[in-house]
């Protein structure tokens, strides 16, 4: 297959179509199941003998296969990035981020279908496949601004007649590993970054759902952007392994959960890569008695339940402080029973599938166990059956009320719609229970008080704080912030973080002679 501008809207109707009675292409084209590469400018065919099934988590239909790409096929995306760097590194700022306008264009001419692709693959609902894809273009946007980004700095005279300047330059080949809970938007963390500032890309997204970017690419080459600059290996632990290892990549952007955010840090550290790993999450939320407690259910039940829970953002426990124990824990039950839980297609639904069977039953078991640690199962979505969707992975909103702080599922990332209340006497209590988490992605508090919101911002132990906020998410122009065992780097995603991340600096220290003026 070659370059073949045009093909977005074709391979966009192919995959949404689907889900809607069609049978044909789920790999993006007529027919063929195989989810292909994207290397050097054309769509390459992987000779992989191994394929993970891409499925609907709403309907357990199979869209397409991806295969687990060798690390010779690594190699040679990481060497279509390497010929393509030179040139690219050479356009100037101001050429290279006409392609992101350009995409970001694209993007919002293709946004129903890309969101089709992310609710068919991933299952959240068509609305927040939507605002996830407003994300993505909100980083192309920021982007566009590298000219000014990306200067340096300099003063004259750092000793008489000595200049110094600091210029920021393009690393090379650089490296993008991605979840499957945001297909578009985690991915568009990274590319429009790496890219502007000069770099060349080789993105590995999620093998569970790699049709969002198999669409996006589509849109990416209708740009024009020259071949090699940005690449796309599918693939799982060896194609991130090779990356890792690969000497002629230089940098390493990874986001995924703990336990390999740990691992892809200390081998890509190992051949001296610059890193950036986000990890997982299990993320607290404080509701002091003096909170809008309409406010504060409706938001945290967002928090906790949208996404199916599947957000690094999500809400996960509630510490309730003083009286909010009874009135936010009623308010909080009779929300989370509410939702209406089915196919993110219907436009009805209001929270869809967890992305496969084996987290279903993964959920599930974690449920199991919070009863078993002496929580209450307040509302109970395990067992979930939705009428039509039998095929599908659902587990409904569900509320542990009364959880052992100390208990081993109050420290365990649940990734569902899994909400756990704990009942603190005092903030000094709650912030305690904070503090013990090992992870430190985000962290809110619900009052009407400045000054208890003050003391949280100050105290709190989290990257990302949300003040009578749910989901506390920084826009593109802030760095996707993150402690603890939720990051392992310095550098974050998005922002200024990006550019730094993206770019060397060098120092150029200069003293010209007098004299020399004199020949003129
Ligand atoms: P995951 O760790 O299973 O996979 C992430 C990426 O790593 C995928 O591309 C996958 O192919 C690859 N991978 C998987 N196992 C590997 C291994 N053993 N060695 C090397 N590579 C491997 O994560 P997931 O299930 O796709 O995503 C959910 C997790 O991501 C949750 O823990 C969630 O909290 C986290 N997450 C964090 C953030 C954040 O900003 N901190 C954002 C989104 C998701």
């Amino acid at each position: 297959m070659t370059r073949a501008s045009g093909a977005a809207s074709r391979v966009g109707g192919d995959v949404a179509s689907r889900g809607q009675g069609m049978s044909a292409g789920g790999g993006g084209r007529s027919g063929d199941l195989h989810v292909p590469h994207y290397i050097g400018g054309t769509w390459q065919r992987s000779a992989a003998a191994e394929l993970v099934d891409v499925i609907n988590p709403a309907t357990g239909e199979l869209l397409a296969r991806t295969p687990l790409a060798s690390a010779d096929e690594v190699d040679a995306a990481v060497h279509a990035a390497v010929s393509a760097f030179p040139a690219w590194r050479r356009t100037p700022p101001g050429e290279r981020i006409q392609y992101l306008f350009r995409l970001r264009g694209l993007l919002e001419e293709h946004l129903d279908e890309l969101a089709r692709v992310i609710t068919l693959e991933n299952g959240k609902t068509l609305a927040e496949a939507r605002a996830e894809l407003r994300r993505g273009i909100e980083n192309v946007e920021v982007a566009c601004g590298i000219p000014m980004l990306m200067q340096g700095y300099n003063l004259e005279d750092v000793t008489p007649g000595v200049d110094e300047t600091l210029i920021r330059q393009p690393l090379g080949v650089v490296a993008a590993i991605t979840p499957f809970n945001f297909p578009a938007m985690i991915p568009f963390w990274f590319l429009p970054y790496a890219v502007a500032c000069g770099n060349t890309l080789v993105l590995k997204p999620s093998e569970r759902v790699p049709l969002t970017m198999r669409l996006a690419m589509e849109l990416i080459e209708r740009t024009g952007i020259p071949a090699g600059v940005i690449n796309v290996v599918n693939g799982g632990r060896t194609a991130v392994e090779a990356l890792c290892d690969h000497p002629m990549v230089r940098a390493v952007s990874f986001v995924g959960s703990t336990p390999v955010a740990k691992a892809v840090y200390t081998r890509a550290a190992a051949s001296g890569k610059r890193m950036q790993c986000q990890g997982g999450a299990k993320n607290f939320v404080i509701v002091l008695p003096d909170a809008d407690m309409q406010l504060a259910t409706q938001i945290i039940a967002d928090s906790a339940f949208g996404c199916a829970g599947q957000r690094c953002l999500a809400v996960s426990v509630a510490v309730t402080v003083g009286d909010a124990q009874r009135t936010f824990g009623d308010a909080i039950a009779a929300a989370a029973a509410s939702l209406r839980v089915g196919d993110g297609l219907d436009s009805s639904v209001q929270m869809g599938p967890v992305i496969g069977v084996e987290s279903q039953r993964r959920i599930e078991t974690l449920i199991d166990q919070g009863a078993r640690d002496g929580a209450r199962v307040r509302v109970d979505g395990r067992g979930a059956r939705i009428a039509g969707r039998e095929r599908g992975s659902f587990v409904k909103p569900t509320i542990l009320d009364g959880l052992p702080p100390t208990s081993t599922l109050a420290e365990t990332e649940v990734f569902g719609p899994v909400l756990s209340l704990v009942h603190a006497d005092s903030v000094d209590q709650a912030l305690e229970l904070l503090a013990r988490s090992p992870y430190g992605n985000q962290a809110s508090l619900f009052t009407t008080s400045g000054a208890a919101a003050r003391r949280f911002r100050y105290e709190a132990p989290a990257g990302n704080i949300g003040i009578n906020i749910g989901v506390a998410a920084p826009m593109a122009y802030f760095p996707f912030s993150g402690w603890k065992e939720s990051f392992f780097g310095i550098l974050h995603g998005q922002g200024r973080d990006a550019v730094e991340f993206y770019t060397e600096s060098k120092v150029v220290i200069e003293r010209w002679s007098r004299q020399e003026t004199r020949k003129f």
